[in-house]
């Protein structure tokens, strides 16, 4: 984890990080800005919630946008029909549960529409500085696996063998490190090996093909 720290420097930062540092590290639109990422490219999520917060920055203020326009502002993540959906009932139980504010439990937090145990765990470390949380995506998933840290078929697995494998004090980290490390060397096919900070260390478990 320190070797991955030190390689990260320097390198693009995944899109809700950009957003946390960018928005104060407030845990509505880190909640909002995770529910565009899944399935979409960072970029894309990045320009879609920036529009999105130029228009609605609140609970309150979003609730009141039609879905129409939602759909406008956040085109073309992917799925934005479901998602604009999903962030205007996601707006009205927050108004009309939570007083217009973010629950800041894992618990509360998996009962808002669209949000699953990922998001949910991204909106504890990044929005409410947990270092209780593991949040894992597909990029942590495969990694974690390749390391032979864990031997998990699904990331919800992924998530509790981690628990189990790492020290508690790189938990608040391992999505920024691995996620990064995934889109910029470890990726899904043809990983750069070669240029693997921590390659003496991976075992490169399912690893078939790596690019030369
Ligand atoms: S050595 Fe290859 S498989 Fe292992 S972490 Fe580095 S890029 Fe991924």
């Amino acid at each position: 984890m320190r070797a991955l720290a030190q390689s990260i420097t320097g390198l693009e930062l995944p899109a809700v990080e950009k957003i946390s540092e960018e928005q104060a590290e407030d845990p509505f639109q880190i909640l909002i800005a995770t529910i565009l990422s899944a399935r979409t490219q960072d970029a894309t999520t990045h320009a879609a919630s920036t529009r999105l917060f130029k228009v609605a920055r609140t609970p309150r203020t979003m609730a009141k946008l039609p879905v129409t326009q939602i759909e406008r502002l956040i085109y073309p993540v992917s799925f934005y029909r479901y998602k604009a959906r999903y962030l205007k009932e996601c707006c009205d139980l927050l108004v009309s549960r939570f007083a217009g504010r973010v629950p800041s439990t894992l618990e509360e937090l998996v009962t808002l529409p669209g949000v699953g145990r990922k998001t949910a765990n991204l909106v504890m470390i990044l929005g409410f500085k947990s270092v209780r949380n593991i949040c894992v995506d597909t990029h942590v998933h495969r990694i974690s696996n390749r390391l032979g840290w864990v031997k998990t078929a699904l990331p919800d697995e992924t998530e509790q063998a981690l628990y189990r494998a790492t020290e508690r004090r790189w938990w608040p980290y391992l999505n920024l490190y691995l996620v990064t490390w995934g889109q910029n060397v470890c990726r899904p096919v043809y990983p750069r090996c070669g240029d693997c900070a921590i390659r003496d260390e991976c075992p490169r478990i399912g690893v078939a093909r790596r690019k030369s």
